[in-house]
């Protein structure tokens, strides 16, 4: 895996772009409660394929899954940010499994350079760049000019990102 640092930073930025992508195509809700859902969702969601595979609720914490393997499958988290995108507009809830699904695929995305791989389809794929932990700034750098890009263009087109924050708050 990229570091756990890097899985938590680009978190928020899956959890903006959610945020970002919801508020343009689902619903707010009251007190936009969809999209602060969709926000908390992504971030959660950037750890998801680690922690899902590991034993949490019992003591000794064992991978009850193998590393890398069912919780880290594209194909996976792809059909739901599918089906999530689709049901949204009908079903401000499913902001929420967008959120998550967007963060999964941050992390997959994360976990990519690494020469482990992530299997995307069948078998693993790596992109082969650097070694887990190495160039984590890089990758969080990336996540966030993601983020930006998508506030700035997708949401609140030639609107300021921090005139949004204060639409926000
Ligand atoms: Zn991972």
């Amino acid at each position: 895996m990229a570091s756990s640092n890097a899985h938590h930073a680009t978190g928020w930025a899956a959890g903006i772009i959610s945020a970002a992508l919801a508020a343009q195509h689902g619903s707010h809700g009251p007190f936009h409660v969809w999209l602060w859902l969709a926000f908390a969702a992504g971030v959660a969601g950037a750890t998801a394929p680690d922690w899902l595979e590991v034993a949490w609720w019992s003591r000794k914490k064992r991978l009850w899954i193998t590393h890398r393997t069912a919780t880290h499958w594209g194909l996976g988290w792809l059909a739901a940010l599918f089906f999530a995108w689709h049901a949204m507009p009908h079903h401000p809830e499913a902001a929420v499994a967008f959120g998550f699904a967007c963060g999964g695929v941050m992390h997959l995305l994360a976990d990519w350079p690494n020469p482990l791989g992530v299997p995307w389809i069948l078998g693993r794929h790596s992109l082969n760049l650097w070694n887990s932990g190495h160039c984590d700034l890089l990758v969080v750098a990336a996540s966030w000019a993601g983020a930006w890009f998508v506030v700035s263009h997708v949401w609140m087109r030639g609107t300021a990102p921090l005139t949004m924050l204060k639409h926000l708050l």
